[in-house]
Parts: structure tokens; sequence; C-alpha cells
């Protein structure tokens, strides 16, 4: 086994680390950790470290770590057959499992599944099927896409613009002139305090109604949004939201892409967001809980309607021209065949409701009424805690201060990873499905405390 000291001059001089800064590192101002296993709710590193993980590692470990069911799976399907493609009516078993079980726990009237392999190249499908989708119906103008501001879909060229925070646009010279941002559901950040929820609905539609025929619903393809918005703030959509969005849609004959990478499989205490809220996309998609992160994976649900010009279009120009050498990787689909088994028989969907409901509301408790927590809000295994400066006015702290990070660090020396958002002084819980109430209790305890250690 190689020394620590050994690891971490490697790791400094040759390992790039996504979502890092590259220089801080390469300095040694930010020290790395090497993670070297886990069970349940806990990971350890080479430095002896057990760490209760309250974010489930990017929100994907959603079984827990060390479930020998899923490595298991993984190592049959690896014996048996590591790899075959899955072009031109080639499959497995696994995938071909994998597609069933998705499609028998989406909402109605879907159809296919798409199997990529990360959240980001799943939307990328999505949208090159749009395009195709409007083409073969005959309407090539009809192609740019919705998005929220602070919505997240992934960081690739399309995804990565489809995504409405700053920092994955700046210096990379995105958003593509493809894709429009509209208001985010985050009522908490509403601009007019005298607003009402009610209110604050009506607007976001009129604002996403006000974009349509600003730039003519003949060149508006798809909307896309998560069900409750993820690395932009951990924010449930303010009540009546979803419906007031989808009357618009409808009107204008907008596709709607739900994005449930991270609500996907049972994070809100129900199998799909889409269903959680009453959302009917015509794409779904999923990646992290599909396999709890066992291996990569990603889908593109395909509905009835979307599917029939999918087909359409192959009978007039033949066969779709997409497709990776690792579309639907038999490993990956092992791991989602027993992943998503372990998540009934776990009873994980339940366990999400319930003990997410119970941390939502013990965070309250410990935390809503300090003076510098201006919002306490979550659904499902979601939970997260507003920092501001000036509670009564809703003034936020200057972003120089990192108030957020600041307590994530705090949190941290007491052995509870939550997660400081990326925008905003947002700390971002999103534990594992199988987290238990005590364990619930040990991170709002925690959070408590490094909250008073930072704030006062
Ligand atoms: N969509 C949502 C809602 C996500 O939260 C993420 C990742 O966090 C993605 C897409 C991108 O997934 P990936 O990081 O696997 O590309």
């Amino acid at each position: 086994m190689l020394r620590n000291d050994q690891l971490d001059q490697w790791d400094h001089d040759h390992f790039f680390h996504p979502s890092t800064h590259l220089a801080q590192f390469a300095r040694g101002e930010l020290k790395n950790r090497i993670v070297t296993g886990g069970e349940g709710v806990y990971i350890h590193d080479r430095e002896g470290n057990r760490l209760l993980d309250a974010f489930a590692g990017l929100y994907c470990v959603n079984i827990g770590y060390g479930r020998q069911e899923v490595a298991e799976a993984i190592a049959a399907q690896a014996k048996e057959l590591a790899y075959y493609h899955s072009y031109v009516g080639h499959g497995t078993e696994a995938s071909v499992t994998l597609a069933k079980m998705v499609i028998d726990r989406a909402p109605e009237n879907m159809s296919r599944v798409y199997f990529g392999l990360s959240g980001s190249d799943a939307n990328e499908t999505n949208v090159k099927l749009i395009w195709y989708y409007n083409n073969i119906l005959g309407r090539p103008e009809k192609k740019k896409i919705i998005s929220r501001w602070r919505g997240y879909h992934g960081s690739g060229l399309m995804t990565g613009s489809l995504t409405g925070l700053d920092l994955f646009h700046k210096k990379f010279d995105l958003p593509l002139s493809q894709v429009l941002h509209t208001e985010a559901p985050y009522y908490f950040r509403r601009d007019d305090l005298s607003m009402s929820e009610a209110d604050f609905v009506a607007h976001c539609a009129n604002e996403l109604e006000a974009m349509i025929e600003r730039e003519g619903a003949d060149t508006i393809a798809a909307f896309i949004g998560e069900p409750v918005l993820g690395t932009g703030g951990i924010v449930p959509p303010p009540a009546g939201y979803w419906a007031a969005i989808q009357t618009v849609l409808k009107k204008h004959d907008i596709l709607l892409v739900a994005d449930e990478v991270v609500t996907g499989f049972g994070r809100l205490g129900t199998m799909m967001g889409s269903t959680h809220y009453g959302i009917e996309p015509d794409i779904i998609t999923i990646a992290k809980g599909l396999t709890s992160a066992y291996a990569p994976l990603s889908g593109s649900i395909i509905s009835d309607k979307v599917w029939k010009v999918l087909e359409q279009g192959t009978d007039e120009y033949g066969a779709i021209g997409h497709g990776w050498t690792y579309s639907a990787h038999p490993i990956g689909a092992a791991a989602g065949v027993a992943n998503l088994k372990l998540i009934d028989s776990l009873g994980l969907v339940t366990n999400a409701g319930e003990t997410g409901a119970y941390l939502n509301a013990r965070m309250r408790d410990a935390l809503a009424d300090h003076r510098n927590v201006g919002d306490v809000r979550g659904e499902g295994m979601l939970c997260a805690v507003e920092l501001v400066e000036d509670k009564d006015n809703r003034v936020f702290f200057d972003p120089a201060a990192k108030i957020g990070p600041s307590i994530a660090a705090a949190l941290l020396k007491r052995g509870v990873i939550a997660r400081a958002m990326p925008q905003g002084d947002i700390l971002g819980f999103a534990p594992p499905l199988c987290l238990s109430r005590e364990e619930a209790d040990t991170i709002i305890a925690a959070t408590s405390d490094a909250v008073k250690e930072v704030c006062g």
C-alpha cells in the first residue's frame, strides 16, 4: 500500500479534481481527503476519520455505503460478461430487466429508457432528441430550451448552459444561444418581499409566458426543471408552482423535461418527484439514485408521445444517430437492478419520507429561531438551512465572508459532512435514504453547534 505522503504528492502533482479551486489545491492550501471505505451513512478516510456523510456523496449513495448485494451483482456481471454494446438491438438480461423496472416505477405514459452514464450526458441526449422530434414534426424553428436560474442540469456544453449558476458559465463562453433562463421558484429569495406565495407562483408563470411570447412559441421546444431545485439551493417549489407552469407549457405546445437526477427513486419519499408534485413530463432524466452511484449509469425516460415521433423519424431517415460505446453498460445495469430491488426490500422510499420529515422538523425546531437562520426548508430526505445577516430585513451575508463554507467546515470538525451549496450561504443535507432517527439527531446537534460556533 502506498504511504500517505506519496499519495498526497501524486494527488497534488497529477490528479485533476473536478469542481475544485485548482490553484489552491496545487499550492496545498486545500487539503485532500483519500476515502477508503464506508458503511451505512458513514465513510472512512486514510487518516482514520469516520464521518457521517449527510450529503450521500453528491446526493447519490441512496442505499448507503457498503451494500454487499450490489457489490455481488456487479462482480457476478463482470465475471459473466463485463461488456457488450447495445447498438442495433443488442443488450443483456440486466439492461432489459432494468428498463422494465424503470418503466414500472415511472409515471404513466412512459415508454422507453435510453441509458447513458451521467446526469449530464442524459440531459444532452434529451436536448438532441427534442431537436430531432421537432425536425421530424416539420418544426425546424422550434428549438430553444428554457431552464430556470439556479437550475442544475450538468456541466457539459449544452447542460452547463441549462444550468443556471454563474460559476458554470463564467469564462466558459456559456450559456449557448439556444438556452434561455427564467425565474427560479425560490420564494425565500423573491425580489418583492410583499408577495404572497400564490402571488409569487403567478409571477413565475407570467414571467415564463412573457418570455415565450417575446421569443415566439414556435421557437421554444422545451422547458427543463428539477421537481425540487437541488444544487441551486435545495428549494421545494411553492404550492401550485408545477400546475401553473404546466398550464403555460401545454398552451404553447412546449415539451416538459423533469430532471429527476436527484429526486428519482425515492429521495422525496415517493418513487419519483414527478408523481410527488403532479408533474406530467414528456421526458425524465435519471441518474444518481438509479444505481445509488455503485456504478455510473443514467437514463432518459421517453414518453409514448415522443417515442412515436422517434420511431417515425427512423422510418424516414434510418437508424437513430445517437449512442455511446458504454450506453446501457452491463455492469451499470446489474448495479441498477440490484439497487432498485434493495430500495424496495429495505423500504427506503418510505424511510426517506418518514425520517426525512423528522430531520426537517427537528432541524427547524433546533435552528429556525437563530437570528442568522433565515430559512429551514426541505422535502423528503432533502433539507437546507439558509443563513442571513439580518433576518428581519432578509439581508444576505457578503459572499466574501464565506459563512456557508465556514459552517460546513465547523460541521466537518464534528464529524458530519454537509454541503455548502455553490450560490448563497446555504447548507445542504441529502443523506442516504437509510438514515435513522438517531443519525438525524447527530446531524442536527452538530449543525446547531456549528452555526453557533460561526455566527454566535
Ligand atoms: N441534473 C441534476 C438535477 C443534478 O443534480 C446533476 C448533478 O448533480 C446533474 C443533472 C448532472 O449529473 P452528473 O454530475 O452525473 O453529470
